[in-house]
């Protein structure tokens, strides 16, 4: 089946009826529907607070000079504990649960896509929930992060070691085992649903060159530079369109069970 331009959402139920091992490679578009703004967006409050570029702070080599200024900004603009899971997470939850998905795939940090209850998650650029002493490589929870600082405000271990989230940093490598999983399932895919992401980061951008599937969907509010490759493209809210396909699958589903054996689609 080829794409419907006129009704994508339509196509996007179809074609999910048709899978069984959809990724989902997303973005900070998917949590900022949780209300996590994304950091690489730039507002005058930032400016007025912080003399550097995030970029900059979230940086191995500041992280190394000045921990102090790192986990200010980092307090402040990294953590989220009362976020809730959004619709895309919600959704991608309930279609793994459904057998529809193999794994999502995820640039945020924010440990949100678990909470929804997703098992096959890889996040490439870590986790703000797992944190490690750099010294005796103690395990800390967000929760107890920062129950001992020094006077600078550093999070410390019992042994005096730093406390570093298990978070990839700027200059930092992805995690090898990490990235593995994630081309596997996205070279192994029937489809592949990109959303909330500009693709401007690399390299988890580029792991989208091992999809070689037909059914590339790309979902964000403005273009990205992949949008050319997209066999079904949707510029929209990635929650809500995700959430509509679902239940437009669900619906179909519940009206035509028998039916649904044979066609197996939602039209
Ligand atoms: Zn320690």
């Amino acid at each position: 089946m080829t794409a419907n331009q006129n009704d994508p959402i339509q196509t996007l139920a179809s074609w999910i009826m048709e899978s069984s091992r959809i990724v989902f490679f997303g973005g900070a578009g998917v949590s900022t529907e949780s209300g996590i703004p994304d950091f690489r967006s730039e507002d005058g409050l930032y400016h007025q607070k912080y003399d550097v570029p995030p970029e900059v702070i979230l940086s191995h080599t500041y992280f190394k000079q000045n921990p102090a200024g790192f986990f200010r900004f980092y307090r402040e603009r990294m953590l989220y504990p009362d976020a809730q899971p959004g619709p895309s997470h919600l959704t991608l939850a309930a279609l793994e649960a459904a057998g529809k998905l193999s794994a999502v795939v995820t640039q945020n940090i924010d440990g949100l896509h678990q909470a929804a209850g997703s098992k096959k998650v890889y996040e490439l650029h870590g986790s703000v929930l797992r944190n490690y002493c750099t010294r005796c490589g103690k395990a800390f929870s967000l929760n107890n992060l920062f129950q001992n600082t020094d006077d600078k405000g550093i999070p410390r271990c019992t042994c005096g070691g730093i406390i570093k989230p298990d978070v990839v940093l700027y200059e930092e490598s992805l995690d090898q085992n990490t990235i593995t999983g994630a081309v596997q399932a996205i070279h192994q895919a029937d489809m592949l649903i990109i959303g909330g992401t500009s693709l401007a980061v690399y390299p988890a951008a580029g792991l989208i060159q091992y999809y070689c599937g037909h059914r590339l969907v790309l979902i964000n509010k403005t273009p990205t530079p992949q949008d050319g490759a997209a066999d079904l493209l949707i510029h929209g809210p990635l929650g809500s369109i995700l959430s509509q396909a679902w239940q437009a699958c669900l619906t179909s589903l519940a009206a035509g069970t028998s039916r649904a054996g044979k066609d197996g689609n939602c039209q």
